[in-house]
């Protein structure tokens, strides 16, 4: 049996060393860029060592902790989860206490969010707004004016798109609070039984940066002597009948082909279909069309200080700021910067090709610095040197109808029996990393059981209401 591998992130990595623990299965993984991990990588620059955006371990679920705490052994620290959110003027501890909002907050304000709640429950007896959107959902929990002041404006910006033309099902795995009631009750009674934490209150990293858990699925898959290959991608799958045959990549400017007696594929799912042969009907292709994902530019700032914040990330969900959120890489392991410096990571949502996406350092920089300046954190001429990295495939855009294009597609890869999409960008399902490892591992034990492809989307049913642990 031979099984490739599309994808070295997280979940193809996660299937790879399992397949190598539980079975004699020959394992191929291919991956486009020179190192492996995906998002979750750590990268160099200078004295400095960066993720790509802040990467926490949580999880959950104990089988996958411990099974990362076996990877990573004594490297994993255990922080405590300290981050703040940015609100009309003000910086509050995250995740938010009514206390300190009330604290803060003049009453006029208090009492519109008040007002603005009940109003939307009276409006919800009579004629009930739809769940379906992002806006109806929040607004149907938390009334108008929370909807407009917070969730609303984040929405837009990290996605891009109107939360009236938002799917709900973001809504549902991100945002944690069930309803403002509860926070409400939570408040009055004290003691009163909450729901299970959908905040992490502390959680794991490894000391010297998250690329260290996807190096150490990689060295265990090859220890067990399966091969990831570095920089090179597939440029043709050929199927037959209901089953992947084969897989063409380049390497070396030379083209290899592979049989697979299984394909497991965590690339983007909108790049998987070109590259069939032969090639999938035009239907297809105008679904894959409508799927986009919404990128990300992030601005590392080096600073002389030897910290800006205490908090290991800040949130910035008003229009006021150009970007999302913040993050300190030193509040999550001082080793990985130098003494009397250091370095804050700047979230800038973006599409693939817009202004924004094709400006230089230099640009992305000015336009970000006095939205800095306005945070009170950092003054410009504490700046030493900046520089950008990009994420293409960041969040799957969840339209109001994404599933209607969604759907056809993942039927459509169903009738090959061999073929297993997974992961974040092979199913376009927002998950985490602890998600993306069970993932892998359930692929890997699908394909040692010898299961039908219709338990392939059983298996998955798991991940539908899948909640995003802040
Ligand atoms: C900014 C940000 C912060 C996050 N923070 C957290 C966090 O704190 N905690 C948490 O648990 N999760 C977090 N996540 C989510 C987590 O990063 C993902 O769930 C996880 O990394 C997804 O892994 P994956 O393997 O499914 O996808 P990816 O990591 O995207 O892996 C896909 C791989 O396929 C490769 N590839 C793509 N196209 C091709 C091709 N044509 N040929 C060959 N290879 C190809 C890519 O290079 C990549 O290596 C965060 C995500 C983002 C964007």
């Amino acid at each position: 049996m031979k099984v490739v591998i599309l994808g070295a992130g997280i979940t193809g990595l996660s299937t790879a060393m399992r397949l190598a623990e539980l079975s004699d299965f020959e394992v191929l993984v291919i991956e486009r860029e020179p190192t492996v991990g995906g998002i979750c990588r750590t990268f160099k620059e200078g004295e400095f060592s960066f993720d790509y955006g802040p990467h926490k371990i949580y999880s959950q679920n104990e089988r996958i902790i411990s099974g990362i705490k076996n990877l990573c052994g004594e490297e994993l620290l255990t922080l405590p989860r300290k981050s703040r959110i940015r609100l009309m003027g003000g910086y509050f501890n995250y995740p938010l206490e009514v206390k300190d909002l009330l604290l803060t907050i003049s009453p006029l304000k208090s009492m519109r969010f008040g007002f603005s709640y009940f109003y939307s429950k009276a409006k919800a007896r009579i004629k009930p707004c739809s769940d379906d959107s992002y806006e109806g959902w929040v607004v149907n929990r938390f009334g108008r004016a929370i909807y407009e002041t917070v969730f609303g404006p984040y929405a837009q910006k990290i996605w891009g798109i109107d939360p009236a033309k938002t799917s709900s099902d973001l809504a549902k795995h991100r945002i944690s609070i069930p309803d403002l009631k509860e926070v409400l009750l939570g408040f009055i009674f004290p003691g009163r039984k909450k729901q299970p934490s959908l905040y992490a209150s502390q959680f794991l990293y490894p000391q010297r940066g998250i690329q260290y858990l996807s190096d150490a699925l990689k060295e265990r898959t090859e220890s067990l002597g399966r091969k990831i290959i570095l920089s090179t991608e597939p440029v043709r799958i050929k199927v037959k009948d209901s089953a992947v045959g084969s897989v063409v990549y380049k390497q070396n400017e030379r083209e290899v082909e592979m049989e697979c007696s299984h394909l497991v594929s965590t690339i983007p799912i909108t790049e998987l279909f070109p590259l069939f042969e032969p090639s999938p009907p035009s239907e297809v292709f105008s679904c894959v069309d409508a799927l986009s994902f919404r990128s990300l530019i992030l601005l590392y700032l080096i600073l002389g200080k030897e910290r800006v914040s205490s908090d290991c990330w800040l949130y910035f969900p008003e229009k006021d700021f150009i970007f999302n959120r913040v993050f300190e890489q030193k509040n999550f392991s001082s080793v990985m910067a130098p003494p009397g410096k250091t370095g804050l990571c700047v979230e800038i949502s973006c599409d693939v090709g817009n202004e924004l996406w094709n400006a230089t350092d230099d640009e992305i920089f000015e336009r970000t610095i006095g939205d800095l300046e306005k945070t009170e954190l950092i003054r410009r001429e504490e700046v030493t040197s900046y520089f950008t990295k990009r994420i293409r495939y960041a969040y799957p855009k969840y339209t109001l109808d994404y599933r209607k294009y969604l759907l056809p597609l993942l039927e459509y890869l169903q009738g090959f029996e061999n073929l297993i999409p997974n992961g974040r960008q092979g199913l376009f399902r927002y998950n985490n990393m602890d998600h993306s490892i069970e993932m892998g591992f359930l692929a890997a034990d699908h394909i040692i059981a010898g299961k039908s492809r219709d338990d392939w989307n059983q298996q998955l049913k798991r991940f539908e209401d899948i909640k995003i642990i802040d």
